[in-house]
């Protein structure tokens, strides 16, 4: 198989010079782990997340989707265990003062031979101890015991200095979800099995964030809750594993560099878990999460607040919770992929060497460009701009030789470029260019609406 051209070097230089993703903060130095994504980024960003949407809410049977506060009564997170156990070990270099987590530095170390999921804080320190694992940053053997460090972000709320409620900025979407289970059922008039979506914002400190937009402190998630009868939870666990292994598919992800991962610890709760890995520039990792959570989450919610989340079955009468089914992926881990998986580097005929983004047309920021090939052919060419812009997303460029503007479309991966020459002023025609194969045809200016309609669709 051919070695793929893809760095994460080149992924952040390309980022930054196209407008898809820029450093957080940058003119004040950064603020470390935070990206800003640019003009290009957010509309494929965007497009990722509209794709997800349509395809888990609007296209799924029986799902329906929220957009929950970010900040939620504490007691949420007293029910869902975050308070006091979303914490990873941390160590700290008493040399050069860095943080690592005691897990990533066994699996480094090890190079993934030695599972650190399986072992306790104890064994991981004896571990490190015995052999003898350095801090990567100075390379030094001087560490802290391990500490537990929760990961959640607090701030407070009140409007005296004396008079402050702690809360934390969400850790993850889902509960947005289950707080939620019996205002959408009531309102959906929602039947079990049903599921709940949602897309926003999570926080998390952690410890040793990187790999550009892969782990970072504040991030989105996309998350999908399946609300099931217990016996049904296997079957649905298996289902979501197809749909959001045939998701990434869809999107054009070459199979071979999917895989699922089974999780070898499971949380007390949990009856199954699973990741789908992807091979990103450093290696493979996970890119999301699905979960048999049981009934755990409505149940605790239930004993927390007080207030009965027991599903009566219409017809039968039957009363239980709920188990649910989690299928969740972070936005933008996903981006990261889509990133990685399109970029290519083209040797063309002439020797000359083509950077292109092989995005899903549906997907790339923008999904048509529409170029005049001299600039006294702008007004036609704007006529058309016009006309396509309320339908798709397009981008304009009259500067520079016609070659040039292709190869810059081909780096931020629009799909088809459609140049108004001077036929057109003729017969009313376009070039129409496809991205991939460079392969060129003519089309009256009247059917690229219905042509893109057809070939950008997800
Ligand atoms: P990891 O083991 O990589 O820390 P996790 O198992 O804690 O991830 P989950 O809590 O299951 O992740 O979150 C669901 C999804 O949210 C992940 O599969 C990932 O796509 C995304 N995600 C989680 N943490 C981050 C982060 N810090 N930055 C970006 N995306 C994240």
């Amino acid at each position: 198989m051919a070695k793929r051209a893809v760095t994460m070097e080149k992924l952040v230089a390309l980022c930054k010079n196209r407008g898809i993703v820029f450093p957080g903060s940058e003119i004040y130095g950064g603020m470390g782990n935070t990206w800003d994504y640019g003009p290009v980024g957010v509309e494929i960003k965007n497009n990722i997340k509209r794709a997800w949407w349509k395809r888990f809410v609007q296209e799924s049977e029986n799902s329906f989707g929220v957009d929950a506060a970010i900040l939620m009564n504490s007691r949420v997170w007293e029910a869902s265990g975050h308070t006091t156990s979303f914490s990873d070990p941390k160590m700290d270099c008493k040399e050069c003062k860095s943080r690592h987590r005691a897990d990533n530095l066994i699996e480094a170390h090890s190079k993934g031979k030695v599972n650190p999921d399986l072992m306790s804080n104890e064994e991981m320190e004896t571990y490190i101890r015995e052999h003898r694992i350095c801090c990567p940053i100075c390379g030094k053997f001087n560490w802290t015991g391990i500490r537990t460090f929760n990961l959640m972000f607090e701030t407070s709320r009140g409007v005296t200095d004396e008079n402050q409620n702690k809360i934390y900025l969400r850790p993850e979407t889902a509960q947005g979800e289950f707080v939620n289970f019996l205002n959408v059922q009531r309102a959906a008039r929602a039947k079990v099995p049903f599921g709940i979506a949602q897309i926003g914002k999570a926080f998390r400190n952690e410890i040793t964030p990187g790999n550009f937009i892969f782990r970072t402190i504040e991030f989105e998630q996309m998350e999908h809750q399946w609300f099931c009868k217990e016996g049904t939870d296997g079957e649905y666990y298996e289902q979501f594993k197809t749909r959001a292994m045939q998701f990434l598919l869809d999107l054009g992800f070459a199979p071979e560099h999917l895989r699922f991962k089974d999780h070898d610890k499971l949380a007390h709760y949990a009856k199954a878990a699973c990741d789908i890995q992807y091979e990103y520039p450093m290696g493979w990792s996970e890119l999301n999460g699905i979960h048999n959570r049981t009934d755990y989450d409505l149940s605790r919610h239930q004993e927390f607040s007080g207030k009965s989340l027991t599903y009566v079955d219409p017809v039968s009468g039957e009363r239980y919770i709920p188990y649910v089914i989690e299928y969740s992926i972070g936005a933008d881990r996903l981006m990261l992929a889509v990133l990685a998986e399109a970029y290519d580097e083209e040797t063309l005929e002439d020797g000359d060497v083509r950077n292109v983004m092989h995005f899903h047309p549906a997907i790339a920021a923008y999904q048509a460009a529409v170029l005049p090939l001299q600039k006294n052919l702008a007004p036609q060419a704007k006529e058309l701009l016009g006309r396509l812009k309320k339908q798709f997303s397009v981008s304009y460029d009259e500067a520079g030789s016609i070659g040039k503007r292709y190869r810059r479309q081909d780096e931020i991966g629009t799909p088809y470029c459609i140049t108004v020459d001077f036929d057109t002023l003729q017969d009313g025609t376009v070039t129409v260019r496809d991205r991939d194969s460079m392969q060129q045809i003519r089309l009256p200016a009247e059917k690229i609406s219905a042509f893109l309609f057809e070939k950008t669709a997800f």
